[in-house]
């Protein structure tokens, strides 16, 4: 007797049904040796194909023991199951199982990417494998592109990829018309005649016929086991044939377990791209929820800093060091307008202190200003001489007016860009006209340049006059707005902020000014767009969370509806791992994809935005980036895990009766 291969005592399978359990397979006593070709029967129903799945370690019996090569199969983990499946089985199905999106000869290959065979050698052996099985024209073909036969031909060359000792074959003719039926017989007659162990599920006596031994099961039970007279064994092949379809052991495989490892995964990325590329527009109605996350994190971020860097610059145009003084207790006090205790003497005594640089009182007031047949609304400033050093503007042509203008209500203006523009347009030259604010005639002297953005570059029209001229020609009084002073380069503004509250409160006797520094301006703006970028990036963040969802969903209805595929790839051997790895890294470039266009999305908004607005300025950073592809890949992953996992918890059987 040739030494047992499978060993079956005992064996039952049974199916919860309603209350109870249906036993599709009971007691079933079987040894199957080395090289056999045996030949299960029985109608339909009868649970041959049950049995097959039993033996084939795709599904485990509910009694009885199974012992494969004399090693209990009970005790096997998932794991060693598919090693066994991948290392020593090679499955026939009546329906093929063949990967659509694979070529004949990328079919062939799949058990060896999970057992780690180098890629050139895989498919030197795939192909090896077709052209012995007569398919040399066919290796480039996709299963839809050939015949019945055809395809059971190159299932058959994936069964003996990885070495196929024993051949299982369920209703391997069923599908096929007899002649290509005959012909895949004839193939298992010789893979038998090699020294392989050969079993065929049929209903079909006249295939049964074909085999050395035939088993004969009804309702379950095996009724019959006796040798087949009429058995006609095959010529053994030459050796050089049999070598050839021999596979290499894997102890001669120079690999190390990390490459290996790495070609399974470079396998899984191939794989995700490929079915990414299979379902284009899913793909890209998966990444829109991402795509649209990661571009608006990465543009408010952009923006955020944009903002803040404008405003900042704005503010360090006027200088970190100066300090405006403004009548009241805040801003928004109601009784501002009637406190009038800051005068210019303040303003003179403040020059006179030594932390002070410069100083300059203002005033203002609002009025129509007229030129020719022109009119526009003006604010008007009074200022004092040292404004434009202490405010730090400069003037595109003219002059500033002096201390003499200033002591004698000079009726002189300078008036900045938007006022030019306004009232004289681009063909008269402004200096030394005569325009009228209300019913005072003022001389332009200067026309300021234009500031950058921030808090200059209001669309409202300017007007700088002595401050002393807008007290007496316009307001009538002379309480001044406030003063603006400049503290000197070598002290500290704090330290000049105290002293001059302490000299204002004496001149006063109370406290009825405050002061406003830039740098109180600063640490409010940069707190105030730090806050807004917060919460957009906030809401932005959310969805990308409902983006990551959405990937999770499709990831499901992804792996339901590839069940069938799951299976195949386990009955031919693939792990909880590969599948899981398979999957998850799909998951995680649809979100990375997702991200990469994102970023591009954002990256393109500044410019294309410039074009038509100059007031936002993108500032992007590279961690914001970077942000966003990690991000996207952690969206992958855990918006991945659960779909994937739940492909690699499937059962082979349930997966590839599907
Ligand atoms: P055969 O291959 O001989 O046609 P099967 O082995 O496929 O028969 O099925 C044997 C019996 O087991 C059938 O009655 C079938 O309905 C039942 N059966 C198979 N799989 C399941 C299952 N997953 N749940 C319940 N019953 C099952
Ligand atoms: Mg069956």
């Amino acid at each position: 007797m040739m030494d047992a291969v499978i060993e079956l005592r005992g064996i039952g399978r049974c199916y919860p049904s309603g209350a109870g359990q249906t036993w599709v397979l009971q007691d079933i006593d079987l040894t199957i040796g080395q090289g056999e070709m045996v030949a299960i029967v029985g109608a339909s129903g009868s649970g041959k194909s049950t049995l097959m799945n039993i033996i084939g370690c795709l599904d485990r019996a509910s009694a009885g023991s199974f012992r494969l090569y004399g090693k209990d199969v009970a005790a096997f983990q998932a794991d060693e199951l598919a090693a066994y499946r991948r290392e020593h089985f090679g499955f026939i199905f009546q329906r093929y199982h063949l990967l659509a999106e694979l070529t004949a000869a990328g079919n062939v290959e799949v058990p060896a990417i999970y057992a780690g065979t180098p890629r050139e050698e895989r498919h030197r052996r795939a192909v090896e494998l077709l052209v012995r099985l007569g398919l040399d024209e066919r290796t480039d073909h996709r299963p839809g592109q050939l015949s019945g036969g055809q395809q059971q031909r190159v299932s058959i060359a994936r069964a003996l990829m990885n070495g196929g000792e024993i051949i299982l074959a369920d209703e391997p003719t069923g599908a096929l018309d007899s002649h290509s039926g005959e012909e895949v017989l004839n193939i298992l007659r010789e893979l038998h005649a090699e020294g392989r162990t050969v079993i065929i599920v049929t209903h079909d006596m006249s295939v049964a016929r074909k085999a050395q031994r035939i088993i004969e099961i009804r309702d379950g039970h095996v009724v019959a086991d006796k040798p087949n007279p009429d058995f006609m064994p095959m010529a053994p092949p030459p050796p050089a044939a049999a070598a050839k379809t021999a596979p290499e052991s894997a102890a001669q495989r120079p690999m190390g377990r990390l490459s290996m490892t790495q070609d399974r995964i470079r396998e899984a990325f191939f794989m995700a791209l490929r079915s990414m590329n299979a379902h284009r527009l899913r793909t890209l109605l998966t990444m829109l929820g991402i795509i649209i996350g990661i571009a608006s994190v990465v543009c408010v971020v952009a923006l955020g800093a944009g903002s803040r860097k404008t405003v900042l610059a704005n503010i360090s145009s006027l200088g970190t060091n100066t300090l405006e003084i403004f009548a009241g207790t805040s801003f928004g006090d109601t009784r501002s307008g009637k406190i009038t205790t800051l005068v210019s003497d303040d303003a003179d005594a403040l020059a006179k202190q030594p932390y002070v640089a410069a100083v300059t009182p203002t005033v203002s007031t609002s009025g129509v200003v007229r030129f020719a047949n022109k009119e526009a609304n003006a604010l008007v400033n009074g200022v004092g001489v040292r404004y434009f050093d202490v405010r730090g503007t400069k003037l595109a042509s003219g002059r500033f007016f002096d201390q003499a203008a200033v002591d004698n209500y000079a009726q002189d203006v300078v008036i900045d860009e938007n006022t030019r523009k306004s009232l004289f347009g681009n063909g008269i030259d402004p200096l030394g006209k005569v325009i009228m604010v209300g019913s005072v005639a003022l001389q332009v002297i200067g026309v300021t340049q234009t500031q950058q953005g921030g808090f200059g570059a209001s669309s409202n029209l300017q007007l700088y006059l002595p401050y002393t001229t807008v007290e007496v020609r316009f307001l009538g009084n002379t309480a001044l707005r406030s003063v603006n002073v400049r503290v000197a380069d070598d002290v500290d503004p704090s330290l000049a902020e105290q002293a001059l509250t302490r000299l204002l409160i004496l001149r006063h006797g109370t406290k009825d000014f405050f002061i406003l520094n830039t740098d109180d301006i600063r640490q409010t703006i940069t707190s105030t767009t730090e806050t807004m970028t917060l919460l957009i990036a906030a809401i932005a963040i959310i969805s990308l969370v409902v983006g990551g969802i959405g990937v999770m969903n499709i990831m499901l209805v992804t792996v339901s509806e590839r069940v069938g595929e799951i299976g195949v790839r386990m009955a031919v051997g693939a792990r909880q791992g590969d599948i899981l790895i398979q999957f998850l890294l799909e998951a995680v470039l649809v979100c990375l994809f997702g991200g990469v266009i994102g970023v591009l999305i954002a990256l393109g908004a500044g410019p294309i935005l410039g074009l038509f607005q100059q007031k936002y300025t993108f500032v992007y950073s590279v961690t914001s980036i970077v942000y966003a592809f990690l991000s996207s890949t952690a969206i992958g992953v855990v918006f991945g895990y659960l779909p994937a996992r739940s492909a690699s918890k499937l059962d082979p059987v349930v997966a590839l009766s599907r």
